[in-house]
């Protein structure tokens, strides 16, 4: 083999999933190396977020982190509802209960703040294998010889060999792609999720979400506030401050051409949420990034040779209903895979370590929450289209109505229910129709009045902090007509089709009397979200190692 600078493990990605494969790969006294391309840990991540330690779970991240609650998470999550809204009006359901199935315990979460404390003890106990961690380098892709993985390629540094690579590195995950596990070409299978930092004092959210400081709220909102876009909005409690932001399918998002900033700010200045935010709206920081749709793309065997994948890179990110769970599931595959390459070796076979791998995910339960069985046998009668829409006809009917009044007692109970909750269809139904209906014929009229005024997108770019790499952009057009590439100037996060900044603008371009319709791309106010991989024609890769976006807050 090749001597360039061998470790017995790679990890590349310093996120939840990257932060177990390492604990887990020291706790066996494996030589470990952690590849992370942010500044610091956390840096490039962003999560809603609450993260769940489930009862069911073979490892939590308080298992493989001591501590880890009291000083990298916010709050525990103690009041979990969810907001029908129709216009002004609401009916409201307290979902405590399916939050609390399974769940030993729910924090809300920072990333910047709870990567880069994983960072530190992950940097000390891979230390003392003999690795350690590295922020602030690129892993571009993988080493092979004779065709066969041996390692990993790097912006900046030469290539690292290892006997096992575990890829953490997130939704857009470039070894995934490259050892052709995952593609980025479907809509439908992935999320855009957008999020919003708002500067709140501690009494302040004491008083306005009737919490002790222990306690914590999360607030989930669907109904016809999304211009009929499929998904939801959320609001978590943190110390002195709170996430808030939306979650939708991409194909959705893309088929409606609704922009994403304006959907946001759609939530935050619906009068229910006056209560909340007041009158002194100040928004810390603005951010996006895909999630994957475990129901779709969660792979059956994410391994490849030496290669493990774990996390958003192996599609691990379960929508349980209107409940986000990914990087509870990042752990536990994290440390899974790293376990399994454990006990391979010891058994003298470590080319078993990815089959071994696959199968504990199926052993210990977590394929049957990622991709579960009814929701699969199901999708066929409930996601097609002539069902949703004599469903969505039936609802909206006198009759529908009526039955909706009469189950009123019911629905929230039913709302509560783990099993119906993972066979929500994708289809706009249970995101738009249905509780649109019940806050039609149930709700309350809000009294209250908005004074949230957000930033424009503008501001929004201006208060990232960037370290712009200019004159090599990460991403490149390789097909820059409307048709092809037109979906991002309304998808991408930073862009807008009346917004002369941001990363993609639409043009006309007039040539001997014919004008054809072109996009543009700058990549310098790009927040790294992966949409234009999947809704553009591009070469997509991150940028350059402690290059592009860095969040404060994530
Ligand atoms: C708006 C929003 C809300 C969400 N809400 C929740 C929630 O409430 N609860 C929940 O559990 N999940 C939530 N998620 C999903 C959750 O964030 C992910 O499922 C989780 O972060 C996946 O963890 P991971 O370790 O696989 O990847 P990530 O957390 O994405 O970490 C990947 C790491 O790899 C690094 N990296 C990537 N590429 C490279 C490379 N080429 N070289 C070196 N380093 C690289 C990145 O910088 C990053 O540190 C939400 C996501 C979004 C966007
Ligand atoms: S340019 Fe692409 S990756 Fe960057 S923010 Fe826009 S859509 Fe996301």
């Amino acid at each position: 083999m090749s001597d360039y600078e061998h470790y017995e493990a790679l990890v590349v990605g310093a996120g939840p999933g990257g932060a177990a494969a390492a604990a887990t790969f020291a706790n066996y006294g494996i030589e470990t190396l952690v590849l992370e391309r942010g500044v610091e840990a956390g840096s490039k991540n962003v999560s809603g977020g609450l993260i769940y330690a489930e009862e069911s779970a073979p490892y939590t991240i308080d298992d493989l982190f001591p501590g880890f609650r009291e000083a990298a998470a916010e709050r525990p999550i103690t009041k979990y509802r969810i907001h029908n809204i129709a216009g002004d009006k609401v009916e409201s359901f307290d979902l405590t209960d399916l939050h609390e199935h399974d769940t030993e315990w729910s924090d809300s979460v920072l990333r910047r703040k709870m990567d880069s404390w994983l960072e530190d003890r992950v940097h000390e106990r891979t230390r003392e294998t003999g690795g350690g961690l590295l922020t602030g380098v690129h892993v571009n892709g993988l080493l092979r010889e004779e065709g066969r993985i041996v390692g990993v390629t790097l912006d900046e540094l030469d290539p690292i060999t290892a006997d096992i690579i575990v890829a953490a590195d997130g939704v857009n995950s470039e070894l995934a792609r490259d050892a052709g596990l995952m593609d980025w070409d479907e809509p439908d299978e992935w999320f855009q999720g957008v999020k919003a930092v708002v500067d709140m004092p501690e009494d302040a959210i004491a008083d306005r979400f009737d919490v002790a400081e222990d306690e914590g709220a999360a607030h989930l909102f669907s109904g016809d506030l999304f211009e009929g876009v499929r998904g939801g909005g959320f609001l978590y409690t943190n110390r002195d401050t709170l996430s808030l932001g939306t979650v939708f399918h991409l194909d959705s998002l893309v088929a409606e051409q609704a922009e994403p900033h304006e959907l946001l700010d759609g939530l935050l200045t619906h009068p229910l949420l006056a209560q909340w935010l007041g009158d002194d709206y100040t928004e810390l920081e603005y951010s996006a990034k895909l999630v994957p749709d475990s129901k779709k793309v969660a792979l059956r065997e994410p391994h490849f040779g030496r290669l493990l994948l774990v996390g958003d890179a192996a599609g691990q990110m379960q929508a349980q209903g209107p409940i986000i769970k990914g990087m509870n599931h990042a752990v536990t595959a994290g440390a899974l895979a790293a376990e399994s390459y454990a006990q391979a070796k010891s058994r003298n076979e470590p080319e078993k370590a990815g089959t071994r791998y696959a199968r504990k995910l199926r052993s210990e339960g977590v394929m049957k929450k990622l991709r579960p069985r009814g929701y699969e046998l199901l999708r066929g009668v409930t996601e097609d289209d002539g069902v949703t829409n004599v469903v969505d006809s039936v609802l909206t009917s006198a009759v529908g109505r009526a039955g909706v009044r009469a189950l009123s007692g019911r629905l929230e109970r039913l709302y509560n229910v783990p099993t119906l909750s993972a066979l929500m269809p994708d289809t706009r139904t249970p995101y738009v129709t249905l509780p649109t209906v019940i806050a039609e014929e149930l709700g309350t009229r809000v009294r209250d009045q908005s004074s949230v005024t957000p930033p424009d997108l503008e501001a929004r770019i201006g208060g990232l902090t960037y370290d712009t790499d200019i004159g090599s952009p990460h991403i490149t057009l390789r097909d820059e007509s409307y048709e092809a590439s037109g979906a991002a100037v309304a998808a991408c996060p930073v862009s807008a089709v009346d917004f002369g900044g941001g990363c993609y603008r639409e043009e006309v371009v007039r040539t001997n009397g014919s004008e054809e319709r072109v996009v543009s791309l700058d990549t310098q106010p790009c927040v790294e979200c992966g949409t234009c991989a999947v809704v553009a024609d591009t070469d997509w890769s991150h940028p350059r190692g402690d290059k592009g976006v860095e969040f404060k807050w994530g």
